[in-house]
């Protein structure tokens, strides 16, 4: 690995130390009103605009240096999640049933020591856009800040954001061009059928076997109605019905999740299941109505920001520490509707095998350090070219 600056490493203590002062305050989606009051003042100490309660509890440093009227955005994420912390160390979380299991805590210390090493050196021409989101944990803390008129008031040509990745070495990177990450829906299937004596099936419509036969034919959707080069899948994760052995009861209830890694299959697979179901349903003398709610958009990467993204890693480790193509994560991603509105791209940073590397979301999870020079690193590298001052 190429060594990186002095610019990036010198305070890399300091920039720890805010990361394990987070990691021991947790805060769950939509409540880091301590995290962002940090956050805030931290940019205001260092000279930056600070633009507090975009989306609620969201905030916005903007730093312009010369004239340009270029810009960038650069995307961390502060929530936490609801999860009994099991590790031991003394930044463990001081709040029960809350921990900072996945990493957002690096996401924003690596944010701030960028916002700090920019507003130090100045060394570009434009605006650079510090979005320090809330709820990323399936709450709409993206949606939240751009229904806030986030690109609005703040405008950004480009943008980017990163997640750590427990397995990948620290001073790795993965960059993807194209989808990335799936989106993500839920859906409830309610049936009414005529509830009857136990006994007596001929004086009801059983919506118990409406269920079943509507569950199979939900299964041809992935397999028949998709291209097989495409992927999604749709599962059924409840099934509820009925409480007493003699009874046919009168409804039922179907739900479950589907993951995509385009909206167009997303609505075609949404579309399908609601004649699916309404058709089974009918052909059985049953009613089915489904509510299908997409919570994601698929987290999809511009070609062109990709390869801007993977040149500045590998600026920073070398090519060969950039992986170009990791494969597709089933996981979903708050950073994708941001993607939806302006051109930019996601990245993966390594988070090393150390003890505590476990996956994301698991109670003995914790964010490596070690990893905060890079994405720092980072941050600022883009931001730097992307605003790079005319020679002239
Ligand atoms: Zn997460
Ligand atoms: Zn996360």
């Amino acid at each position: 690995m190429t060594a990186l600056s002095p610019l990036f490493t010198a305070r890399h203590a300091e920039f720890a130390a805010w990361r394990r002062d987070l990691h021991a305050h947790p805060e769950l989606g939509f409540a880091e009103t301590r995290t962002a009051e940090l956050v805030a003042s931290r940019l205001e100490s260092f000279g930056i605009e600070a633009h507090r309660g975009i989306g609620r509890t969201g905030v916005v440093g903007v730093l312009r240096c010369g004239s340009s009227p270029r810009t960038i955005g650069l995307r961390a994420d502060m929530d936490a999640l609801p999860i009994q912390e099991t590790n031991a160390f003394e930044h463990r979380s001081r709040h029960d049933g809350r921990m900072h299991a996945c990493g957002h805590d690096g996401h924003t210390a690596m944010l701030l020591g960028a916002a700090k090493v920019l507003a130090d050196t100045r060394d570009f021409d434009g605006t650079v856009h510090f979005i320090f989101q809330p709820a990323e944990e399936g709450l709409g803390g993206a949606k939240a800040m751009i229904d806030d008129g986030l690109f609005e008031r703040f405008p950004c040509e480009s943008i980017f954001g990163m997640h750590n990745r427990p397995k990948l070495a620290v001073g790795r990177f993965a960059v993807r061009a194209g989808p990335m990450m799936a989106g993500c829906a839920f859906f409830d299937i309610d049936i009414t059928g005529v509830g009857a004596h136990g006994a007596r099936p001929e004086a009801g419509v059983d919506p118990i076997m409406v269920g079943t036969q509507i569950a199979s034919a939900l299964q041809t959707i992935v397999s028949r109605n998709l291209a097989p080069v495409d992927t999604a899948v749709l599962s059924i994760t409840q099934f509820h019905a009925g409480n007493a052995y003699n009874v046919i009861p009168q409804t039922a209830r179907l739900s479950g999740t589907v993951r995509a890694f385009s909206n167009e299959t997303m609505t075609m697979i949404g579309d399908n299941m609601k004649r699916t179901a309404a058709g089974v349903a009918q052909a059985l003398g049953a009613r089915a109505e489904v509510d299908f709610r997409v919570l994601f958009a698929p987290t999809v990467n511009d070609a062109t920001q990709a390869e801007f993204a993977a040149a500045i890693c590998a600026e920073l480790v070398g090519a060969h520490n950039v992986e170009r193509n990791p494969s597709l994560n089933m996981a979903s991603e708050d950073f994708s509707f941001m993607l939806g509105r302006v051109p930019g791209c996601f990245i993966n940073i390594g988070n090393g095998e150390i003890e505590g590397s476990c996956e994301v979301h698991n109670p003995a999870y914790d964010f490596n350090d070690d990893a905060i020079p890079l994405g720092v690193a980072f941050f600022v590298r883009a931001a730097e070219h992307k605003l790079a001052r005319s020679v002239g």
